[in-house]
């Protein structure tokens, strides 16, 4: 468990900044923390929160104790001053209600109302809005005011994982911190030494890059916690004519099985790229030392590295693994231009 920020790993620049801020009494009131999962932004939050609220130590020293009731109450999410709200399970945005109250009793309950309360312990409050991706804008406008002008003392953090699924006015009215994608050193720190992964450099290194820096894809992918999905796509992979309509079957179906939330489709949908690209970028090793490299193996490999890219900015994840199952089938990169 993360007792101080030295244990935040990578970053320094976020740690930097905050530093400075908080030493300069100019903590912002809002804040947009964006970075691909598994980068540290709920670390980050964590000790924001115990440096605020630690009884033991100065905020402006950043040395927060870690083990006071505040900060032990930080880490168990029971800290009376603290408020979060995240999306629940079964819905795609989060609801209207978490910010302003239930239809009876609007603006009388809900994460703007209780942010407004005087803090209990006398010290700071920390409002968090998880999965600020799910933000729609009728949600985004219960907030606009509460970001524009929070209460003293109280600061808000969104956390999102990209730029671009975030509203314009949310965006505007925040500071937008980015925890970029971690160092390759420290990419390899945080798996070995977080998440308990113990591989090679190179293995690591390569599980990050095909997970587009996401950490938690990397683990999924290291610890091969999809293996029978693995199997089952490598076997739709390995055919000598791959057969379109079965892999698009085959992503649909691993797609649907993990439910309606759209982020949890997306890191499926990351998985099995990611499996894809590993595949073809073995396939196209042994080729290279058996002396008979063939063109379309390379292709695949890139045909699976834009899916991940395109994953981010794709709306339609059907038309997007129709495409891909078609272009793997068919040995092409997919690479259509800017046009068409
Ligand atoms: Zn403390």
């Amino acid at each position: 468990m993360t007792q101080g920020w030295s244990e935040l790993i990578g970053q320094s620049s976020v740690r930097a900044g905050f530093q400075a801020a908080i030493s300069q009494r100019r903590l912002g009131g809002s804040y947009l923390f964006i970075g691909p999962p598994g980068t540290g932004k709920h670390t980050v939050v964590q000790l924001l929160a115990k440096t605020l609220l630690c009884r033991l130590s100065d905020p402006q020293e950043m040395t927060p104790c870690g083990h006071c009731e505040a900060c032990q109450q930080v880490v168990a999410g029971s800290h009376p001053d603290i408020l979060r709200v995240q999306k629940p399970k079964d819905k795609t945005v989060i609801p209207v209600a978490s910010f302003i109250g239930e239809p009876d009793n609007r603006m009388r309950e809900g994460f703007c109302h209780d942010l407004r309360i005087r803090p209990l312990m006398g010290g700071w409050k920390v409002g968090v809005i998880d999965d600020a991706d799910c933000l729609n804008e009728e949600g985004a406008n219960c907030l606009l005011k509460t970001l524009e002008e929070p209460p003293s003392k109280t600061v808000v953090i969104l956390i999102g994982t990209s730029e671009q699924r975030q509203l314009p006015t949310i965006r505007s009215r925040c500071q937008t911190v980015r925890l970029g994608p971690l160092s390759r050193d420290d990419s390899c720190k945080l798996l070995r030494d977080v998440h308990g992964v113990q591989q090679g450099d190179e293995i690591l290194h390569e599980a990050v890059q095909i997970s587009g820096g996401d950490i938690h894809a990397a683990v999924r992918l290291l610890e091969g916690e999809s293996g029978a999905v693995r199997d089952g796509l490598l076997k739709l992979l390995q055919d000598r004519a791959p057969n379109p309509v079965e892999i698009a079957k085959f992503f649909n179906q691993q797609v649907s099985e993990v439910g309606k939330d759209a982020s949890k489709r997306r890191a499926m949908l990351r998985d099995l790229f990611s499996i894809s690209v590993q595949h073809f970028r073995q396939r196209m090793r042994s080729e290279v030392f058996a002396g008979r490299l063939q063109h379309v193996t390379g292709n695949r490999l890139d045909r699976s590295l834009r899916a991940i890219r395109e994953l981010d900015r794709s709306a339609n994840q059907a038309t997007l693994i129709e495409c891909f199952a078609s272009d793997i089938a068919s040995g092409e990169t997919g690479d259509r231009g800017e046009i068409g």
